[in-house]
């Protein structure tokens, strides 16, 4: 199967899962995580309508997106101090920001790019040692130090489930939807209507969960670009 195939046959089951979830399927966006593969794939993937390209290194980022100025690029990987300038440069929304010290240096590169960062905060729901993230009870510290960033806009959440058990990834995802609605409802006086409003959360073998538990974004690796899945 081709790349083509598999991503307007993955678009068209993120569709019908929308509707059988009672969700309209614009409200999620599909992106591509484009990761493991070269500027050759993604162009395939761009031509079966993919939009949306995932990097997780900076490196990626540098050598992909210029080439697809038409798609919107999403930051996912672990962020480095130094590349921080690289990835503000290239990237329209960054997943995976969970240090305070990163988000000071993200502000500092953005307003010295005359732009404002989108971002999400990544939250370890699961409380995996081998995850990173914020534990649930840092999210707010973290928003609070970010609603003082004017060039930092966080439009909502990230996580990853663990791997294996789509019930305990369910419960994962409907748990950051949960810490969702509690924050949002406790900063009332935020009135864009882009503020902590993603949840960026499903991939490849439980894209479905996340789905079925509110995600507004799902990255999916795999599923699309590579042979051997499924
Ligand atoms: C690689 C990656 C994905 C995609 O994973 P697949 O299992 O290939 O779909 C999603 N999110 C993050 C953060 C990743 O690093």
């Amino acid at each position: 199967m081709s790349i083509q195939t598999r991503y307007g046959s993955l678009a068209d089951r993120i569709e019908k899962a929308c509707l059988s979830a009672g969700r309209d399927p614009r409200e999620v966006t599909f992106v591509a995580v484009s990761k493991t593969v070269g500027p050759d794939e993604v162009a395939q993937a761009f031509s079966a309508g993919a939009r949306n390209f995932g990097e997780n290194r900076p490196e990626g980022l540098l050598e992909k997106s210029p080439r697809f100025n038409d798609a919107t690029w999403h930051f996912i990987g672990n962020i480095q101090s130094r590349r921080i300038g690289d990835i503000v440069a290239h990237a329209d929304l960054v997943h995976s920001l969970y240090q305070a010290r990163h988000a000071d240096k993200i502000d500092a590169a953005a307003r010295e790019a005359g732009k404002v960062q989108d971002v999400l905060l990544e939250v370890n729901v699961s409380g995996e040692a081998s995850k990173s993230g914020l534990a649930p009870d840092e999210v707010e510290g973290m928003l609070e130090h970010c609603l003082g960033l004017a060039n930092l806009r966080v439009c909502g959440f990230m996580t990853m489930a663990p791997q294996g058990d789509q019930s305990v990834a369910r419960a994962s995802f409907e748990g950051l939807r949960e810490l969702r609605d509690r924050l949002k409802t406790a900063h009332p006086a935020c009135d864009d209507p882009r503020f902590m409003h993603d949840l960026s959360m499903g991939m490849s073998e439980d894209w479905r969960e996340g789905i079925a538990a509110g995600a507004t974004i799902v990255r999916i690796g795999r599923a699309v670009f590579d042979d051997a899945f499924e």
